[in-house]
């Protein structure tokens, strides 16, 4: 079991996830992090900590995906371990659905 991050952060993005993870296993996009499922002890200590609610168990119904989405942007994205800036607007995007699709950045952040 793994816990991955999904749609609910990308131009969310608050970072409050990270600071809490005993493994450093989250990695920074331009507008989304993601966890490496290899590196996730699953310890849900970061599930609770996320504004937008968009860590989930990869037990939940429709996780393959986002699975294989964590794991092949935690390979090329930089790690992150300290809460950066979260983006100006990022309130603005917590209820919008479908953010994957259409505002999804394949960029990798700048990490720390
Ligand atoms: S706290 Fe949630 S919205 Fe913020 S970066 Fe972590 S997973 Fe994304
Ligand atoms: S479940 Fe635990 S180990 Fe996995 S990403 Fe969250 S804080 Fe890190």
């Amino acid at each position: 079991m793994t816990y991955v991050v999904t749609d609910s952060c990308v131009r969310c993005k608050f970072m409050d996830c990270v600071e809490v993870c005993p493994v450093d296993c989250f990695y920074e996009g331009e507008n989304m992090l993601v966890i490496n499922p290899d590196e996730c002890i699953d310890c849900g200590v970061c599930e609770p900590e996320c504004p937008a609610e968009a860590i989930q168990p990869d037990t939940m119904d429709s996780m393959e995906k986002w699975v294989e989405i964590n794991r092949q942007y935690a390979g090329v994205w930089p790690n992150i371990n300290r809460k950066g800036t979260e983006p100006s607007d990022a309130r603005d995007w917590l209820e919008v659905k479908n953010k994957f699709e259409l505002h999804f950045s394949k960029n990798p952040g700048t990490g720390n």
